[in-house]
């Protein structure tokens, strides 16, 4: 069995992005419409001689009800079978509360967390950081997944968590 890495993270923040990138596919749906992503999507990222499973989940919007519900149970689904947590936010919104929740979710599951801050692409990257210090994840980097860029990093991060 490969081993498997789960992108949470909320609406609209690029996880889908990141899962085409990462799976060289345009399967996950990408949209400008906040939580297209209902149910888990999954893809394999080769890296070398190594390969991983991508999992792309619907976000947490942090409305625990109807539709909203189903996604979460599906994100959570995504958590319990993943080694690695991708926490995907967003540089452009910046630090949201509903942030801070999931991140209080994924804690809880006790598995290595890398916080994935997306969307530098324009943006002073040490400052788009900066403002997702106080997570105090030691493995914070920047990431613009429209532009391909920081994903070979975050690849090179994730790697020996597996
Ligand atoms: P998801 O809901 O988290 O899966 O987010 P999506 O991947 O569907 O992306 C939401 C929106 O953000 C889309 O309009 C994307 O084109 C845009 N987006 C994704 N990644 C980036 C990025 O690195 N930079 C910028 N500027 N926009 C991005
Ligand atoms: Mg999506």
């Amino acid at each position: 069995m490969l081993p498997v890495v789960a992108l949470v993270g909320r609406p609209n923040v690029g996880k889908s992005t990141l899962f085409n990138v990462l799976t060289r596919s345009r399967d996950a749906l990408v949209a400008d419409m906040p939580g297209v992503t209902r149910d888990r999507h999954y893809g394999v990222c080769r890296s070398g001689e190594r390969s991983f499973v991508v999992v792309d989940t619907g976000g947490l919007s942090g409305v625990d009800e109807g539709i909203d519900a189903l996604t979460a149970q599906q994100v959570r689904l995504a958590i319990s079978e993943a080694q690695v947590l991708v926490f995907v936010v967003d540089a452009r919104d910046g630090l949201l509360p509903q942030d801070i929740g999931i991140l209080n979710e994924l804690r809880r599951s006790g598995k290595p967390i890398i916080a994935a801050v997306n969307k530098t692409d324009g943006l002073d990257e040490q400052n788009a950081l900066a403002e997702f210090a106080s997570f105090g994840l030691a493995a914070t980097l920047p990431l613009s997944a429209a532009h391909n860029r920081g994903t070979d990093d975050l690849i090179a991060l994730t790697l020996p968590l597996l």
